[in-house]
């Protein structure tokens, strides 16, 4: 079998989206900052000391980014960026960097999600798929359920031949308490359509993530 792939690197954090400079600019008084207020306390800390003043403002702030993707719409994401296209070969995303926060422990998980599809008439700008990965990402998670959310939306949003995502996430609240580092990494993946049905194309699919990609 011959296909032909878009590779594409999307290292870079997607910055228009989301504010990442920390401005000194304190945000109201919420419910977020009493709260970290009363868990500084709580732990044995000085919510009052010089250190820890501007913490809960800080978290407070730090919440409204890494959870920014409750508050985006799919539609407004893809905002018109599908093309009709005579392609109908495997269009592959991969290394696509994701943040995220694991929602039994509020701790960071952080990874690369991989996206291949086949189109049936109609492509999406290639710039929209990680954001399809930040907006499921800046939330609590879990992996398992923000790998089926990408692959679902794809389908919902293309209708192609066949989806195909993984995400391999590494866990901060198993690596802080102690578990083995391997124990500490995830892989996950949702096949479907073609990529559930073709073995031979799940193979080349998978076979093409665990390469290291293209030179610039
Ligand atoms: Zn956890």
């Amino acid at each position: 079998m011959t296909s032909q792939f878009f590779l594409t690197k999307y290292a870079e954090p997607i910055e228009e989206i989301f504010v990442s400079e920390e401005n000194e600019q304190e945000v109201e008084e919420t419910g977020i900052h009493s709260a970290v207020r009363t868990i500084l306390s709580e732990i044995g800390e000085i919510p009052e000391r010089d250190g820890l003043l501007k913490t809960p403002d800080r978290v407070a702030r730090m919440f409204s980014e890494i959870t920014a993707g409750y508050h985006m719409d799919p539609i407004d994401l893809i905002n018109g960026a599908l093309f009709e296209v005579d392609y109908d070969e495997m269009v592959l995303v991969k290394d696509i960097e994701f943040y995220s926060m694991c929602e039994h422990h509020m701790l960071p998980f952080y990874g690369r999600a991989h996206v291949a599809y086949i189109p049936r008439g109609k492509v999406i700008g290639l710039s929209k798929i990680p954001r399809m990965v930040e907006m499921y990402a800046r939330r609590l998670q879990v992996q398992e359920r923000m790998t089926v959310q990408i692959a679902d939306l794809l389908q919902e949003v293309l209708n192609p031949q066949g989806v195909a995502v993984v995400v391999e996430g590494a866990h901060m609240c198993a690596m802080m308490r102690g578990v083995k580092k391997a124990e500490a990494n995830m892989t996950t993946r949702k096949m479907l359509g073609a990529f559930k049905e073709d073995q031979v194309l799940r193979s080349e699919f998978l076979s093409h993530i665990s390469k290291p990609r293209f030179e610039d």
